[in-house]
This record gives structure tokens, C-alpha cells and sequence, in this order.
């Protein structure tokens, strides 16, 4: 079936696809035509250890010949261990597991009103948390809201890392600062330590969403490790089953205790073999990996400073923006011909998210293919 085909069926909210993928290898993906694609979008920064990771597939495969579904009125062991590997991982928390990012979000609007009674939340500008109602009231690209306002009220946008802006946004009826530490979609604008405490200083339930930035992306398992301040929530998704459906707030001990039978749910939420995969995509990601994400971003964003038209690289870890003096659109599209896959974060940024399993042959590779697309 042409691509054509394939997409007059579906609603068109994206545009057109170019290609057509049959097969992914590692940091490769291989078309219909049997081309290879070097892969530096890892499906948005999904597929965190590379296509058909021996590790999460193995442990698919496994619960996929055990047991599927059950719902949660029942207990199932992925789901149980996969709450205490990321409990552990955070430093004492509670898990809700769901389907996707916008909805560990919803999950986390919902439990802010229902800890503080309160509706009023702070967010930033050009912020990306999802596209179901509550997380698009939250999002802070109007192009994206205006459509379908009215959305939630009481919603404050703050200009990113402006500390001043944010302690006057602040009020009574605030109940949730909401961030993410790496504006994934809005640009790859990296947070300020500064402006993160200032944000942990309000009186306020603080949330990160980590559903791009969290599972290794940045070079620590959160990306709020290297911001030295601890949340209330976090929010995964992305990375996290290397890309099976699962999303995941984590709620701190310290903020525990809002939530009771019956305030939320999902029935696919917490499905045995996205949490197995889960399972294994944070035990891949140990120290040695965080460090190899850690050299690999720096050397991705050393090479990328020397190119034609770049005003401007940012990001941390394997999620790296490139401002350009020209639109990103047209240079994406010239590197996937190229044979470079890669993605945008507005209109003149540049986003690449390779897997976390890149080498140093395959950022020269990447960075090569850029210099002559550029
Ligand atoms: C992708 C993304 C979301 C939305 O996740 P979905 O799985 O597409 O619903 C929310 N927040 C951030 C930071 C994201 O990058």
C-alpha cells in the first residue's frame, strides 16, 4: 500500500509522511525500499536503547507468552517491580501508571487540585504537556490552544528560567508550578538551576514533566538530578518502554496521600508487558550508559557549534537543540534524504534525540551528513 493510501484514511493532524519505515536496527531504520536511516529522532525520543534492544525485547517477549491484560483490580508482578525500581530511583515515591504523556499529566493536574484544593497553575511559555484537555490548558503555545478554548482556567504563563515573572505569577489560588527541565518541543531550553528553586520555594505543589526529558534522555535517570532540587511529581512517558504505550506519574513521599479508590484510573494503565519492557529499559540504563549519553551530547553539541547557519546549541544529555538563521523544516527534510533522521522544536530549532546506544561513530556520521546538508 503507497503512503499515500495509508494516510488518506487517517485524520490528517500531521502532515504527509515522506516514508514509509518497514524495520528498525539499533540507531538504523530501514524504508520500504530497503534504504538504511541513521536515526536521531528515535521515534521523539521514545525508543530510548534503539530498535529491537535485546534487553526490553526479551522481557516483551517473555510476558507476552505469560499474560497480557488484567485491568488493575488486579496485581500483576511488572507492575509492582517497575513502581519499586523507579521508587528507588526517585528516593521514595508512589507510581501511577497510565498510557502516554498527556496523560501522567492529567494524572497530575488532578492530583495537585485534589492535595492542595487549589486550580490555579503555573506553567511556562512555549511549555509542551500534551494534547488532551487538561495538559493543552497547561501547553504555552497559543497557536495549539486557540482552537478549542475555553480550556481550564486559572492557568499563569511564565517566560522561561525569568525568576521575577514567576514570583509575581504566584497566589493564593496556585496549587501546581508545572515545568519541564529541558522545554522538549518549545525550543530545547534548558532550566536554570536558579529559577527551579526559586519555583521549589513557592508554596506550591512542584511538578516536572519529565515525559521527554526523564529515563536517561539527559544524562541522569531525572533530568531534575542535575537541577539540585526535588519535585512533589514527576511525570515519564517517552523513554520508558522503549516504545510500548506507558506513561507514569510518581508521586514523593512527601506529597503522598491526595489520592483514593476511585479518584483516577486506567484501564490499560500499568499493562504487564509495557512494564516489562520498562523493567528492562531502567536496568539498561546505568551508570556507564548515563556517562556514555553524558560524552556523546557533548561531543554531538561541540561539532554541531561549528556548522553553517547555527546561532545557537542547547540542551542536555542526547536531547540537543540547534537554533538556525534559517527554518529547521527544510533541513530536516534535506537529512532524512540524506539519510539522517531527525526532528524541529519550533520553527528554527533543530532538535536531535538519537537513541541513548549512539557511539561516537555515529555522532560523526550524524554531524557529517549536517555539514553537507547545511
Ligand atoms: C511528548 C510530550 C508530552 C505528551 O506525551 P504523549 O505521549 O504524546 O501524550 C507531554 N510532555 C512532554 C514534555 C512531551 O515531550
Amino acid at each position: 500500500m503507497s503512503p499515500t493510501t495509508l494516510q488518506s484514511t487517517l485524520l490528517p493532524t500531521y502532515p504527509t509522511p515522506r516514508v514509509v519505515f518497514v524495520e528498525g536496527d539499533g540507531v538504523h531504520l530501514v524504508d520500504a525500499d530497503g534504504t538504511r536511516y541513521l536515526d536521531f529522532a528515535a521515534g521523539i525520543a521514545v525508543v530510548s536503547l534503539g530498535h529491537r534492544h535485546p534487553a526490553p525485547l526479551a522481557a516483551a517477549h517473555a510476558q507476552l507468552d505469560k499474560l497480557w491484560h488484567t485491568s488493575n483490580l488486579f496485581a500483576t508482578d511488572p507492575v509492582r517491580v517497575l513502581a519499586t525500581i523507579l521508587a528507588e530511583r526517585f528516593g521514595g515515591a508512589q507510581a501511577f501508571f497510565c498510557n502516554s504523556g498527556t496523560e501522567a499529566n492529567e494524572a497530575a493536574l488532578k492530583y495537585a487540585r485534589k492535595a492542595t484544593g487549589k486550580r490555579g497553575v503555573i506553567a511556562l511559555e512555549q511549555s509542551f504537556h500534551g494534547r488532551t484537555a487538561g495538559a493543552l490548558s497547561v501547553t504555552g503555545q497559543p497557536s495549539k490552544r486557540a482552537a478549542f478554548e475555553p480550556l481550564l482556567d486559572g492557568v499563569r504563563f511564565v517566560v522561561p528560567n525569568d525568576v521575577e515573572g514567576l514570583r509575581a505569577a504566584m497566589s493564593d489560588d496556585i496549587g501546581l508550578v508545572l515545568l519541564e527541565p529541558v522545554l522538549g518541543e518549545g525550543g530545547v531550553i534548558a532550566l536554570d538551576a536558579g529559577f527551579v528553586a526559586a519555583a521549589r520555594e513557592l508554596d506550591a505543589l512542584l511538578a516536572f514533566d519529565e515525559v521527554q526529558t526523564g529515563v536517561g534522555r539527559t544524562g541522569t535517570f531525572f533530568a531534575f538530578e542535575q537541577l539540585g532540587v526535588t519535585p512533589d511529581l514527576v511525570t515519564l512517558a517517552k523513554g520508558l518502554a522503549n516504545g510500548l504505550p506507558i506513561g507514569c506519574l510518581l508521586v514523593a513521599d512527601a506529597a503522598a496521600g491526595a489520592f483514593e479508590p476511585g479518584d483516577h484510573g486506567s484501564t490499560f494503565g500499568g499493562n504487564p508487558v509495557a512494564c516489562a519492557a520498562a523493567i528492562a529499559v531502567c536496568e539498561t540504563v546505568d551508570d556507564e550508559l548515563l556517562a556514555a549519553v553524558r560524552a556523546n551530547g557533548e561531543r554531538l553539541r561541540a561539532g554541531l557549534a561549528g556548522l553553517p547557519h547555527v546561532v545557537d546549541v542547547r540542551g542536555r544529555g542526547l536531547l540537543v537543540g540547534v537554533e538556525l538563521d534559517v527554518p529547521a523544516g527544510p533541513i530536516v527534510d534535506a537529512a532524512l534524504d540524506a539519510g539522517l533522521v531527525t526532528l524541529t522544536s519550533g520553527a528554527n530549532v533543530l532538535r536531535l534525540a538519537p537513541p541513548l546506544v549512539v557511539g561516537e561513530t555515529h555522532v560523526d556520521q550524524a554531524l557529517t551528513i549536517l555539514r553537507e546538508v547545511m
